[in-house]
């Protein structure tokens, strides 16, 4: 009976043995994980220029919604085709419930909803091999691009970590950097990628559109949108080992500014919080961990939170 197992197991070896040295390049670069995450907004999808198309009360969202889940597949089907073996999707925009996750590849997972402490990267660790951003938007300090905010346009007119004021992009890529994952594209408007490379150097970027202004764009019509983003996420899939993750030195001092007095009168009554000036606050973080963290507690926290 023993005898019998160890010839068996003996057998298996061997036939493995065979196998791997028959197709050895192709088990090997089979057997390689590669996981890839994208973070998904959605002003900058293709067409995008107002409120009506953003929110559930605009006339157009749930025809935007359909472009912005199909510009995130292709980027997905992208990312797989060119080597990625598994994909997590953010939806990061507004009430994060807005991706079609039926019509997403089967074989990905998608981050929905908020509050979460990792933001729009919520999900993202070090088994990541690069980050992919879809549907971005310029920072509230921009004077261009459309949409131009930094995570609240209501309520948030500068964020800035260790003195730079700093765009979703850039928060989003520090994060990223934190687990050594680098940003390797973009796509949005015209400024959106100008901004975004000009501080994370030569990303891929796909432009869907050319900013006029805060509500104005000339756009590309969706399905040529499609093919510019498949074509810079296979480029930059080829292209991956060479970006480097974006690190910002720890610890990190966050200076945020806000559209209100209030805000940061009250936060100013935690013992953990500065107030720098009538509108701003900063926080001592010891990583961009419990920066974002912080982050996302005073955009979303309230005393009427329910349940
Ligand atoms: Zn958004």
């Amino acid at each position: 009976m023993k005898r019998a197992v160890l010839c068996t197991l003996v057998l298996i070896w061997f036939g493995c043995l065979a196998a791997m040295t028959g197709a050895q390049g192709i088990q090997l670069s089979q057997g390689k994980k590669m996981k890839i995450y994208i973070s998904a907004d959605m002003e900058g999808v293709v067409g995008v220029v107002t409120g009506d198309q953003l929110s559930p009360q605009g006339f157009e969202y749930n025809r935007f919604r359909e472009f912005m889940t199909a510009e995130v597949s292709v980027a997905a089907q992208a990312a797989f085709d060119a080597g990625a073996t598994e994909i997590v999707i953010s939806d990061s925009h507004g009430n994060g419930e807005n991706l079609l996750i039926e019509k997403l590849p089967q074989n990905v997972t998608v981050v929905r909803s908020w509050p979460r402490p990792l933001m729009m990267m919520q999900g993202i660790d070090e088994t990541f091999a690069g980050a992919i951003y879809i549907g971005y938007h310029t920072s509230t300090n921009n004077p261009a691009g459309v949409r131009a905010h930094t995570i609240s346009s209501a309520r948030l007119a500068d964020v800035r970590l260790n003195g730079v004021s700093m765009p979703e992009a850039g928060i989003n890529a520090a994060i990223a950097g934190h687990f050594n994952v680098p940003v390797i594209m973009v796509s949005g408007d015209d400024q959106v990628v100008k901004e975004v490379q000009a501080m994370l150097g030569n990303i891929e970027g796909a432009v869907v559109k050319w900013a006029y202004g805060f509500h104005s764009a000339r756009t590309l019509t969706p399905e040529v949108a499609y093919a510019v983003i498949r074509d810079k996420v296979k480029r930059a899939m080829e292209r991956i080992k060479e970006f480097k993750p974006y690190h910002i030195k720890a610890p990190v001092q966050l200076d945020v500014r806000f559209k209100s007095y209030r805000p940061s009168e009250m936060l100013s009554y935690l013992s953990i919080v500065e107030r720098t000036d009538s509108h701003s606050i900063r926080f001592m973080g010891k990583d961009i961990v419990e920066v974002s963290k912080f982050l996302e507690f005073i955009t979303t926290y309230e005393p009427s939170l329910e349940p």
